[in-house]
């Protein structure tokens, strides 16, 4: 497997200081599992390539017992781009991938036009995923594929290719981003995957994988899909996102109770969610952004919801919830009905599909519009839950609250609130993009002028999306 790594820059042999590896040697380092070799097949003033060549024993990995759990002699270990490779950099161009240079330790902190040539890289997901993966840290990316054989075109396609970078940037975040995402594109055996590795993921992901929008799937693939590890990074994820969102949640989740406490809305916003749920005959049923589990709860009195599950951002917010459900007094049948986990709505989540209906009550007002789409993504494009019980405040009926100074949000964190004619033409965009349709409910007593204080969408799959 080949990476090869080159720049513009001039001098374009700086890339041999930034790498620390003299451009007119080759150089071969024995790793555990082969030898990686180190050569320039250009090195001058306006152009400088530096290549890694891995070459893999993949005999003697056998032979080392449970070095890696292969099983055969033949597999694609020795050709594809793998964890193999990043184990590889992190051996060989380590220096560089930590930021550190020696000799010009102010050209290790700069921007400069980067290219990157990934042979034989494995992409379970296919351009999309590629894309996916690189295109959002700002990289112009090619992409070749390999077909199967050459000399049998109706065999098709492979699953291997070759993916070139493009990129102004400071070489240790795109050894970076190179060492995080090769393993997660391989998705196959990795060659590490213990303890430690939620700690180096967090580190080399410090800065950008926290606001990536595949950060989910990024940190499950790299971590190989073991829960446990994936809940402790993806937790500490979020807390890198949103520092304090824990307590700002709680303390603004009562300043909205105070606003609205008169007509005791919220209690009436849940029974009429209850009702809706009820009514679409769903039995298996997700509450997204459940916040303290005030909808759980009643959920879990509904005899007809026998499998539901509550998932929100914050994990404060989560561990008040289990504490309001009493989930370690339920019975074991009960215990059973109900689980809670901690995710977020920005991001494709295998756990939110197969619902027959979901709540979002008060949630997405607390979402940045130009993140909005990708929460229409995640959820009525990708966890596509049957039904979608959505409730959202009523922008126009703020001029009936006295305590509410005029032109302000019900709660400080929501970042909008929406009219009833805002409200529908968005619903209708979801419609037409995803195949759902659509209708409304007033939540809450209905002013003549202004509307209900709530209002509530209710979607069901039609199957045809756009
Ligand atoms: N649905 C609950 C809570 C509403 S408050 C109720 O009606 O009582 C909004 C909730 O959305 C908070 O609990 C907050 O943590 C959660 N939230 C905000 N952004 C989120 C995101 N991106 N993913 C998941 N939950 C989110």
């Amino acid at each position: 497997m080949l990476l090869t790594l080159s720049t513009t820059y001039t001098p374009a042999t700086d890339l041999g200081y930034l790498l620390h590896k003299n451009p007119a040697k080759v150089q071969t380092f024995d790793l555990g599992f082969g030898q990686a070799h180190v050569f320039y097949p250009r090195a001058d003033e306006h152009g400088c390539i530096a290549t890694l060549l891995l070459d893999i024993d993949a005999v003697g990995l056998v032979r080392r017992e449970n070095s890696m759990g292969l099983e055969q002699y033949v597999n694609d270990r020795p050709y594809a781009s793998s964890s193999f490779l990043s184990v590889a950099i992190a051996q060989v161009y380590g220096s560089a991938l930590s930021g550190k240079c020696k000799d010009r330790p102010e050209l290790a902190a700069t921007a400069i036009p980067l290219e990157a040539t990934v042979v034989g890289l494995p992409a379970q997901g296919g351009e999309k995923l590629l894309r996916d993966l690189f295109e959002p840290l700002g990289y112009a990316i090619e992409v070749e594929r390999y077909s199967l054989d050459e000399a049998f075109p109706t065999w098709g396609e492979s699953r291997y290719y070759t993916l070139t970078l493009r990129h102004t940037i400071r070489l240790s975040e795109l050894l970076v981003h190179l060492y995080v995402l090769i393993p997660v594109l391989d998705n196959d055996k990795h060659y590490f995957v213990a303890e430690d590795e939620v700690e180096k993921l967090l580190r080399r992901g410090e800065g950008w994988l926290a606001n990536h929008p595949a950060k989910l799937l990024i940190t499950q693939r790299y971590l190989k899909n073991q829960r446990s590890l994936m809940q402790s990074a993806l937790s500490r994820l979020v807390a890198e996102d949103t520092p304090d969102a824990d307590d700002a949640v709680a303390k603004k989740d009562q300043e909205e109770s105070v606003v609205e406490e008169k007509i005791d809305l919220h209690s009436q916003r849940l029974g009429a969610v209850i009702a809706a749920l009820k009514a679409s005959g769903a039995r298996r049923v997700v509450d997204l952004g459940c916040g303290e589990g005030k909808l759980l709860t009643r959920m879990l009195r509904e005899p007809q919801f026998g499998d539901i599950l509550g998932m929100d951002v914050s994990h404060r917010s989560l561990q008040i919830a289990a504490e309001r459900l009493r989930l370690e007094q339920l019975s074991t049948p009960k215990r059973e009905q109900i689980q809670l986990i901690q995710g977020s709505l920005m991001y494709l989540d295998p756990r939110l599909q197969g619902y027959d209906a979901a709540a979002i009550v008060e949630v997405i007002e607390h979402l940045d519009p130009p993140r909005l789409s990708a929460f229409e993504r995640a959820i009525f494009g990708y966890a596509c839950p049957t039904h979608v019980v959505l409730t959202t405040p009523n922008r126009e009926y703020n001029v009936k609250w006295e305590s509410l100074p005029a032109g302000q949000f019900r709660h400080k964190d929501h970042r909008f609130e929406w009219t009833r004619a805002e409200f529908q033409a968005w619903a209708e965009s979801i419609c037409a993009r995803f195949g759902y349709n659509v209708r409304y409910l007033p939540v809450g007593t209905e002013d003549a002028l202004v509307g209900a204080p709530s209002q509530m969408a209710i979607f069901t799959c039609t199957g045809d999306a756009a």
